[in-house]
């Protein structure tokens, strides 16, 4: 089934009406794990911001459909509820909330949506352990008040985290590599991996290959000003880091 349907979507900055977004066309299905790749300013964050319902922005033409329901017609929570969930470039901090306190709110949100029973905190660690489990992360971590004094390492794994609460059918990871080194990369790219499985779609934003040699995405679109120019298969990726943007034209 298809996950999400973009066609021809064109979008502005809404206070200054500068168009960013001119034309973007965009199939995902169940199962899939797509990559979107693109030089800075080539308008990638503002395609997932105008998916999610970001204010700054204005859709001027094209149509975007989540499991074929009109995305433009839901409030941004009711796209989050319906399963469409964007992970933030720049993680908030959240003082005096705890991190497991904020991530079962997420939860019962969502649980509420598809109306199942909210958790309670006991309940809460029961779905929660297994998953920190998967995701090879420690415990602690749950304890602490969201994303204060998290490395970037660990604020990239609290996001997956997030993601993986949320059981969202559509993930949306916005340069989830950036600023990581090696070790904390690789151990991000395998929390990614364990959201890919099953039906869920997953749509990553990347700068880089290294990130895409360790997730295997089923496609790699180009985003050049505002449109998507090119789609296939990691090999697009491969050909970027060697000969840069420039040698996708040849
Ligand atoms: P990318 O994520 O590919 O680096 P962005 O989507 O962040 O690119 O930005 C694309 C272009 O749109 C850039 O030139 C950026 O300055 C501009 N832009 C994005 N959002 C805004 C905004 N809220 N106000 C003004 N300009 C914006
Ligand atoms: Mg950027
Ligand atoms: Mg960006």
């Amino acid at each position: 089934d298809v996950l999400l349907e973009v066609k021809d979507l064109s979008a502005k900055v809404a206070e200054t009406g500068e168009e960013i977004l001119r034309g973007v066309t965009l199939t995902i299905k169940e199962g899939e794990t797509h990559a979107i790749m693109g030089k800075n300013g080539s308008g990638k964050s503002t395609f997932t911001k105008v998916l999610v319902g970001h204010p700054s922005y204005e859709v001027t033409g094209g149509t975007a459909t989540f499991r074929g329901q009109d995305l433009f017609a839901m409030e941004p929570e009711e796209r989050a509820r319906a399963g469409l969930f964007l992970s933030f470039q720049s993680p908030i901090e959240v003082p005096g909330v705890s991190n497991t306190d904020f991530l079962r709110m997420m939860c019962n949100e969502r649980r509420k949506a598809r109306g199942e029973p909210e958790l309670d905190p006991l309940e809460f660690y029961g779905f929660l352990t297994p998953k920190l489990d998967q995701l090879n992360m420690d415990p602690s971590f749950l304890a602490r008040n969201v994303n204060e004094g998290f490395s970037g390492g660990e604020k990239k794994r609290n996001e997956i985290l997030q993601l993986a609460v949320m059981e969202s059918e559509m993930s949306i990871l916005d340069e989830i590599d950036s600023g990581l080194d090696v070790d904390a990369l690789r151990d991000v790219a395998a929390a990614v991996n364990v959201l890919k499985d099953g039906d869920k779609g997953l749509l990553l934003i990347t700068h880089y290959q290294r990130l895409l040699d360790a997730i295997h995405p089923d496609f790699v679109h180009v985003m050049q000003k505002g449109k998507i120019v090119q789609t296939g298969d990691v090999s697009i990726a491969r050909k970027l880091e060697e000969g840069g943007f420039e040698a996708l034209a040849a």
